[in-house]
């Protein structure tokens, strides 16, 4: 029986009760970013929890006939997780993507990846808020939470922005759903760049999260998103704008909010529990 139980797992079979792993795909390729040091720490989060098989698509550089091509087949997977700054896609690829999230796929949207794509307006619909390329105060509103609720702040002004990297407190702001249920009201994320002024439509979102962009570091003196959850389709989208690189990906509430944001836009659920050494409101927790 031993051998046998061996045998089904080395050929990938299940134990009864067993749930198949969440096939997983990272895209990278292209980013200002340092995307050959964050998607391999990503990749090694998410196959820590036990939960997801691990692929990576590394779409070519620049924005020629070879990009064109990249089309990576979507479908086979349960979520995707966009570690993509760069060149536009091509179109059949464009619309393979809007076509799977409609259909009820999954994606993540990890830090700089929201800063791509800003005139591809389904892309902008997936994401809720971006900045920097493409984006102007054409592509929405701020997304921020005021007077205890969330707001889309529609006065002019720029589009992307980050001050100096520093360390911030996480402020929870959506307690009961699925990622966040468990997690503390307040925690302290390592030093990394705090997006504001985001831009964008910001269609079926939710805030998960903020974190007070304090003007001493140059941020927009508001509580910007940093968190979100969005519906697209039958599709959901897991936006975190934290985890500028390797560095700040060391958090335990980065690995922790990816790990369930990355369930919870495959499957709808959540079925990790906290980690013990999750960060405290105040006291950063590294790994
Ligand atoms: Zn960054």
């Amino acid at each position: 029986m031993k051998l046998l139980l061996t045998t089904l797992l080395l050929a990938g079979g299940l134990l009864p009760g067993q749930a198949a792993p969440l096939r997983t795909l990272i895209i990278d390729g292209q980013n200002n970013h340092d995307w050959k040091g964050t998607t391999p720490v990503m990749k090694k989060a998410l196959e820590a929890s036990g939960l997801f098989t691990v692929e990576v698509a590394t779409a070519p550089g620049g924005g020629g006939p070879e990009l064109a091509a990249f089309k990576p087949d979507f479908a086979k997977y349960k979520v995707l997780v966009m570690n993509y700054n760069g060149a536009m896609w091509g179109d059949a690829t464009k619309k393979a993507l809007e076509e799977y999230m409609s259909a009820g796929g999954g994606m993540v949207v990890v830090h700089a990846a929201d800063n791509s794509f800003g005139q591809w307006p389904a892309f902008l619909d997936m994401i809720a808020v971006g900045g920097w390329n493409g984006y102007s105060d054409k592509s929405g509103a701020y997304l921020r939470w005021k007077d205890g609720k969330q707001v889309l702040d529609t006065q002019p002004g720029k589009v992307g922005s980050h001050g100096a990297q520093h360390e911030y407190v996480l402020d929870t702001r959506a307690p009961k759903h699925p990622i966040m249920a468990g997690l503390p009201a307040k925690w302290l994320h390592a030093s990394d760049e705090l997006y504001d002024f985001m831009r964008g439509p910001a269609k079926n979102a939710t805030i998960l999260a903020t974190a007070f962009a304090d003007t001493k570091f140059g941020g927009s003196g508001e509580h910007e998103a940093q968190l979100i959850v969005i519906d697209y389709g039958k599709g959901r989208v897991f936006h975190t704008m934290i985890g500028h690189g390797p560095e700040a990906m060391k958090c335990v509430g980065f690995i922790t909010t990816l790990q369930r944001g990355t369930e919870w836009a495959a499957t709808g659920k959540v079925t990790q529990k906290v980690p013990a050494d999750f960060p405290k409101a105040d006291a950063v927790s590294l790994r």
